[in-house]
C-alpha cells in the first residue's frame, strides 16, 4: 500500500470518528450503541488492512518461484527467473545441464552475468532485457558456443524488487547448420562457375536459377530469372513444347519424376537463336507445395546441325521444299500430345487441287510442279508459330492451325486459299479455272491420335461431294466411306478366295554372301493372273479392318513356310513380315505370334518383325512394351525403311530393335551422294555400337555392295541377289547360294 492511500485512510478515519463524537453529544441516550458500532467497524477495517498489508508486502519470490518452478523445471526450453537485486535465481533443468549447475548453492549475479552477456545487474539493464529480446552466446558447460535468444516478461513487482521470467530459443544448431550451408553454397556456386553445363532450376513458384554458364550463353542480367520472361527467351514456334513440359513440371505433385528431355531454340546473348537441351528431373521435396526441378542445360546446336541433314531428307519436300508426310506425321503427333496437355485444340485440314492432271497434262510438268510450289508456299500464309503446312501426296496438302474457339476458322481459310488460287490461275495458268477441295477435322475431339485426325479429315475431303467446296468430319463418316468402297469388296472377296500369295527376297550376309534370311512380301494374284503389288491394296487395307486378316495369314503362312523349307533340310534362316500399325498396336498380338509359331512349330528366333518408326511413334510407350514382349518371345525386330521417317538416332536408344535396315532412297545414291555416304556410315557406326545389326534395302549393284561392306554394314537386300520370288523358286535360289559361297 502506498503513502496516498494511506492518508487517504487516516483521513476517512478522522471525518468518521469527529462524525461518531459529535452524534454521541447530540444525542446522549445512544451515545453507548454508536460508540460500540464504530469500534467494532474500526477493528474490522484494522485487521482487514493488517491481512491486506501482510499479503502485499510479504516476500514475493518465494511464494512465486516456487509455484513457476515446478512448471519450467522440465520444459524443453531454457529458462531462468530472477528478481532484479539478484536474491533469487532459478533455472530450469535444461539450462542447468547447459551450464553443468547441479546444486542450489550458485552465485546469483555471476550466472546471470554469463547467461545475458552482460557486465553488471543494474535496473537499465533488467528493463532493456525486459523491453526487447536479448541475442547472447556463452560457452556451455561443454565448451561449445552456445547462441540463445532471451525474451524476457515482467512477472510480478513489488516495492523494492520485480520479479522476471526469461524464456530461451536456442540458437546454436541453426546457426552451425548456416556455416554449414554456406561453405555448401560457396561450392555450389564455384562448381557451377567452373562448369561449362548450364544448370537451371525452380528457386520458388514463380522463379529460375540459372547457373553463370546460361546467364552468360542467354545474356541474362542476374542469375534469378522469373518464368514468364524465361519464357519470353523460347523460340515462338518451340513454346508450346515448352509450355506443355512447363505445365508436366508443375503438375507432378510431390513425387520424384524421370529424367525428361527438352530440345528447344532459345535466343542468346548475340541475338540469334540456338538449339538447347534441358534434361530435367521433377525433385521430390517434402513440404514443398510447389514441385522443385532442375536439370542441365545443354547448347546442343551443333548435334541438330548434323542431325539436319538427315532431317531434310527425311522431312522436306522435294518438290515444294514445305514438310513432307514424315514431318506432318511427327509435328502433327507432337502438338497432339501438347495440344492434350495444354487443353488446346486446332483444325486439321486437308487440301486437294482439283483437277490437277489437267495441269500437267495441258502445261506440263515442270508447270505442274511450279503449281504445286506455289500452292505449298501461299498455304504458309495462314499458318500461325506452332501450326505447319505439308504437302501429304501428289496434290494433296494438309494445314494445321490453332483453334481459338471459331468454329467458322476452317471455312474463312479455305475461302482465302481458294481465292489466292483463283488469282494464281489467272496470272499464271490463265486458261485454268483452278479451285481446291478440302475436308477437315478437329484436334484431339475427332481421333486417338493425330493419325486418326488426319484420316478423318481425309476422310471428310473424300466424302465431299462437289469439287470446290470444304467438309468438316463427322463420326460415322469413316464407316461409310469405307463401306462404299470398290476396292475394300473386291480386297475382301480376294481373301476369302485365297488370292493372297507371299513372295520371298533373299537377305544376304555381306561378309560371307551366304543367305541368312528371306523377306515376307505379300501379293495379292487375279484368278487371271495379274499381280496386284502391295503398294496398291495394304494401304487401302491399313484404313480398314481388313489389313487384321492380311496380318493373320502373313504371320500363319511365313512361318508355316519357314518350318517347311527348314524340314525339308534346307539352312535356318530368319523370316521377316511386316506389320501394320493397327496389327502392332493390337493388345493380343503377342498371343496372336506365339500361336502363329505353336501352329507351325517353328523356334522364335527364326521369326522377325519388320516395324516402321511412323508406327512406334503413334504411342511410344505401349510400343516399347508390345515390342517387349516380342523380344521375350525370343522374336527378333527391326525398324523397316529406316531414314524416310522421323529418323531420330534417338530412337535407337528407346526402342528394343535387333536390326535396323536402312531405307533404299540411301543406297540408291550412295555411289554418288557423299551426304547419302556419310548419313549411311554414321548410322552404321551408331547402330554398332548400340549392338543393333544393319542390313541395306534396294541394292542392285555391286559398287553399292562394296561400298556397304567397307561401311561396316551387316546385310543386304535387294534385286542384285534377287526380286521377291514365289516359294516354290526359294530352293533353287537356296541350292545356287549353297554353290556358290561353300
Ligand atoms: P518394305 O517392307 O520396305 O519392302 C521392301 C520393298 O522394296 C519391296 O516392295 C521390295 O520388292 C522392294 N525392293 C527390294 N529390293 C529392291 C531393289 O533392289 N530395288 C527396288 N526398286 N525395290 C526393291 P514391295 O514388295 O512392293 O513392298 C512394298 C511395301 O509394301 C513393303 O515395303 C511393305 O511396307 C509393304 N508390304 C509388303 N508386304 C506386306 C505385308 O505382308 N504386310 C504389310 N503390312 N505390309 C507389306
Ligand atoms: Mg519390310
Ligand atoms: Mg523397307
Amino acid at each position: 500500500m502506498n503513502n496516498r492511500n494511506s492518508i487517504t485512510i487516516a483521513f476517512i478515519m478522522a471525518a468518521a470518528t469527529s462524525f461518531v463524537i459529535f452524534y454521541a453529544y447530540i444525542k446522549p441516550e445512544l451515545a453507548f450503541a454508536i460508540l460500540s458500532v464504530f469500534l467494532i467497524t474500526v477493528t474490522i477495517l484494522w485487521i482487514a488492512l493488517a491481512v491486506f498489508k501482510i499479503v502485499t508486502n510479504s516476500n514475493l519470490t518465494t511464494v512465486d518461484i516456487s509455484e513457476i518452478t515446478s512448471i519450467t523445471e522440465n520444459l524443453n526450453t531454457e529458462i531462468i527467473i530472477w528478481t532484479d537485486d539478484c536474491s533469487a535465481v532459478f533455472m530450469n533443468k535444461r539450462l542447468r545441464d547447459l551450464l553443468n549447475i547441479n546444486s542450489t548453492e550458485f552465485d546469483h549475479k555471476e550466472v546471470l552475468c554469463k547467461v545475458f552477456n552482460i557486465d553488471s545487474v543494474t535496473p537499465e539493464i533488467c528493463e532493456r532485457l525486459h523491453e526487447k529480446q536479448h541475442d547472447t552466446q556463452f560457452e556451455s558447460s561443454t565448451g561449445k558456443t552456445t547462441s540463445i535468444i532471451w525474451s524476457t516478461s515482467l512477472f510480478k513487482k513489488n516495492k523494492k524488487t520485480s520479479l522476471y521470467i526469461s524464456t530461451g530459443f536456442n540458437l546454436t544448431e541453426i546457426k552451425s547448420l548456416q556455416s554449414n550451408l554456406k561453405s555448401a553454397n560457396d561450392c555450389f556456386a564455384l562448381s557451377m562457375e567452373l562448369s561449362e553445363i548450364g544448370v537451371l532450376m525452380s528457386r520458388d513458384d514463380s522463379h529460375y536459377y540459372a547457373s553463370p554458364e546460361i546467364t552468360r550463353m542467354l545474356g541474362l542480367k542476374s542469375d534469378t530469372i522469373s518464368f514468364d520472361e524465361f519464357r519470353s527467351y523460347v523460340h515462338p514456334n518451340d513454346r508450346i513444347h515448352y509450355d506443355s513440359c512447363f505445365k508436366w513440371m508443375n503438375s507432378v505433385k510431390h513425387t520424384a519424376s524421370d529424367v525428361k528431355n527438352l530440345e528447344m531454340r532459345m535466343k542468346t546473348a548475340s541475338g540469334s537463336y540456338r538449339w538447347f537441351s534441358y534434361r530435367f528431373k521433377v525433385i521430390q521435396v517434402a513440404d514443398n507445395t510447389f514441385p522443385v526441378f532442375g536439370g542441365a542445360f545443354l547448347d546442343i546446336t551443333h548435334d541438330r546441325e548434323k542431325d539436319l541433314i538427315i532431317e531434310r531428307l527425311a522431312y522436306l519436300d522435294e518438290v515444294t521444299e514445305i514438310s513432307n508426310r514424315n514431318k506432318l506425321l511427327k509435328t502433327g503427333q507432337e502438338t497432339y500430345d501438347c495440344g492434350r496437355m495444354l487443353e488446346y485444340s486446332y483444325w486439321v485440314i486437308v487440301l486437294d487441287i482439283d483437277r490437277f492432271h489437267i495441269v500437267n497434262d495441258t502445261c506440263g510438268y515442270d508447270n505442274g510442279n511450279k503449281l504445286l510450289r506455289d500452292f505449298a508456299h501461299m498455304l504458309y500464309k495462314y499458318v500461325s508459330p506452332g501450326g505447319l503446312a505439308a504437302r501429304i501426296s501428289g496434290d494433296n496438302f494438309a494445314l494445321i492451325l490453332r483453334d481459338y474457339g471459331d468454329n467458322e476458322l476452317p471455312a474463312r481459310t479455305f475461302s482465302a486459299i481458294q481465292e489466292d488460287l483463283s488469282r494464281l490461275a489467272v496470272n499464271e495458268y490463265a486458261s485454268l479455272n483452278l479451285s481446291c477441295s478440302a475436308g477437315y477435322s478437329r484436334m484431339p475431339d475427332d481421333g486417338n491420335s493425330f493419325l486418326d485426325i488426319l484420316e478423318h479429315a481425309e476422310f471428310a475431303l473424300k466424302s465431299n461431294s462437289r469439287q470446290g467446296n470444304i467438309c468438316a468430319y463427322e463420326h460415322g463418316m469413316h464407316d461409310s466411306i469405307i463401306g462404299n468402297s470398290e476396292m475394300e469388296k473386291a480386297l475382301s472377296d480376294a481373301i476369302d478366295n485365297n488370292e493372297l500369295q507371299l513372295f520371298y527376297q533373299p537377305k544376304i550376309s555381306l561378309s560371307t554372301g551366304k543367305i541368312v534370311g528371306v523377306e515376307a512380301l505379300v501379293r495379292w494374284i487375279k484368278p487371271d493372273g495379274t499381280i496386284v503389288q502391295p503398294g496398291s491394296f495394304v494401304p487401302i487395307a491399313e484404313g480398314s479392318h481388313l489389313i487384321g486378316r492380311i496380318s493373320e495369314f502373313v504371320l500363319n503362312e511365313a512361318c508355316r513356310q519357314n518350318m517347311l523349307w527348314q524340314r525339308m533340310g534346307f539352312p535356318h534362316i530368319v523370316m521377316s513380315i511386316n506389320f501394320a500399325s493397327s496389327d502392332f498396336y493390337q493388345k493380343d498380338l503377342r498371343d496372336k505370334v506365339f500361336e502363329a509359331l505353336a501352329r507351325s512349330g517353328l523356334e522364335a528366333k527364326w521369326l522377325e518383325v519388320e516395324l516402321t518408326e511412323s508406327l512406334a511413334l503413334r504411342d511410344i510407350d505401349f510400343a516399347v512394351s508390345q515390342m517387349n514382349s516380342l523380344r521375350d518371345l525370343g522374336v527378333k525386330l527391326a525398324m523397316d525403311d529406316f531414314g524416310t521417317g522421323y529418323s531420330s538416332l534417338s530412337y535407337l536408344q528407346i526402342l528394343p530393335i535387333t536390326l535396323l535396315k536402312l531405307d533404299r532412297s540411301f543406297i540408291t545414291d550412295i555411289e554418288s551422294d557423299n551426304i547419302a555416304y556419310e548419313i549411311v556410315s554414321a548410322v552404321i557406326r551408331i547402330a554398332k555400337s548400340k549392338k543393333i545389326e544393319t542390313i541395306a534395302e534396294g541394292i542392285e549393284n555391286e559398287t553399292q555392295a562394296d561400298i556397304l561392306r567397307k561401311a561396316g554394314c551387316d546385310f543386304a537386300q535387294g534385286y542384285l541377289y534377287g526380286k521377291p520370288m514365289p516359294p516354290e523358286d526359294i530352293p533353287a535360289f537356296f541350292e545356287k547360294n549353297n554353290n556358290q559361297y561353300k
